[in-house]
């Protein structure tokens, strides 16, 4: 059997306990069939560093990320469930095409039409423009007084639209006191989630310390879910252990990120790529985990800078396919069957 050690705390058992299974890949991203997990056969995460990383890193891994918003377009994750950092959020989403274009927006439940949808931040306003129909975005900060406002905005009755979605009375107050008077409330426009033909939007969210750790970690468990308790907790890989535990060190010593652009490879090769890849691979002395959710942005960890006993494997990956819900091995078979996939990802 194997050990039954902690590769984060270091405790063994009965210091700890290890009866919750500890999934590989957070199970926000999907519920596959034959999941990978460690502490059923191989031991590795006690039950309460599984705790204290479910309720910090894999939390904001899971909630306050694109890839994150992106389990209930892909109907990974129900839109009910649907919950926000909040005013912790780090996700910036701004509108790039269409009725949003220029304003900031944040992803939102809409019970109307069991959806997350996005909604303009409540601290941005809108006026419509006369000369194109188009509502130039603004924060209430940044909101002209009536007195300076050009002509462009103004109808021919001498009115100005506005566009909002908010029901604070203390930016109303903000608006009042830059010379606006409101005279009735406009519909508030919903507009799909993701939907190209209306939308589009760019996401923007800086890799920080609590999202390199989470990334880091599935990278971490991985390797010891493929090389053992004893391998990993080795001093070799005392640097990623302590970020990913204790957050010391910088992010960018750690995490390299890479955008993937996977559609057109898909069709290339006719087969399904939608899906989650984790995995690493040994280059020259350093061992790198591979991480890449909804195969969208690519995060690269260094796992280690010197290693050891060389492994037999010089790389190894799993395929979590979101569609089938099935996790499949990438074995050297598959990749010389798919050698784009496997070099791409690997
Ligand atoms: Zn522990």
């Amino acid at each position: 059997m194997s050990v039954k050690k902690c590769i984060y705390c270091l405790k063994t058992e009965p210091q700890v306990t290890f009866n919750k299974a500890e999934h590989i890949l957070i199970q926000s991203f999907g519920k596959f069939e034959n999941n990978i997990v460690l502490n059923r056969g191989v031991y590795g995460v006690c039950d309460s560093c599984n705790q204290f990383f479910g309720n910090t890193i894999d939390r904001v891994l899971a909630r306050d990320t694109f890839e994150g918003i992106i389990r209930f377009k892909e109907n990974i994750t129900e839109s009910k469930k649907y919950k926000s950092e909040g005013q912790r959020s780090l996700l910036r989403i701004k509108g790039v095409e269409g009725f949003f274009e220029g304003s900031l927006v944040y992803p939102r439940y809409d019970e109307e039409n069991d959806e997350v949808r996005m909604f303009l931040l409540p601290d941005q306003i809108g006026i419509k423009r006369i000369d194109n129909g188009k509502y130039d975005f603004f924060s209430i900060e940044e909101l002209p007084d009536i007195k300076d406002i050009p002509k462009t905005y103004y109808d021919e009755n001498g009115k100005v639209e506005f566009f909002y979605d908010f029901y604070d009375e203390s930016i109303m107050t903000k608006i009042k006191e830059k010379g606006y008077r409101i005279e009735r409330d406009y519909p508030i426009q919903e507009l799909d989630l993701f939907d190209s033909k209306n939308i589009l939007f760019e996401f923007e969210r800086k890799i920080d310390d609590t999202i390199g750790r989470a990334v880091s970690k599935i990278a971490f468990n991985y390797l010891c879910y493929d090389l053992g308790v004893n391998y990993v907790c080795s001093e070799t890989f005392n640097n990623i252990r302590n970020f990913i535990y204790k957050a010391e060190g910088n992010v960018e010593d750690f995490v390299q990120i890479e955008d993937m652009k996977l559609l057109k490879i898909e069709k290339e090769l006719n087969i399904s790529l939608l899906g989650h890849l984790v995995g690493y691979e040994f280059v020259g002395d350093k061992i790198y985990g591979v991480i890449s959710l909804f195969n969208t942005i690519k995060y690269r960890v260094l796992l280690c800078n010197k290693f050891g006993t060389l492994p037999s494997t010089s790389s190894k990956g799993h395929f979590f396919d979101t569609k089938n819900m099935l996790t499949k091995e990438i074995s050297k078979k598959d990749s010389r069957e798919i050698p784009k996939m496997f070099n791409l990802y690997l």
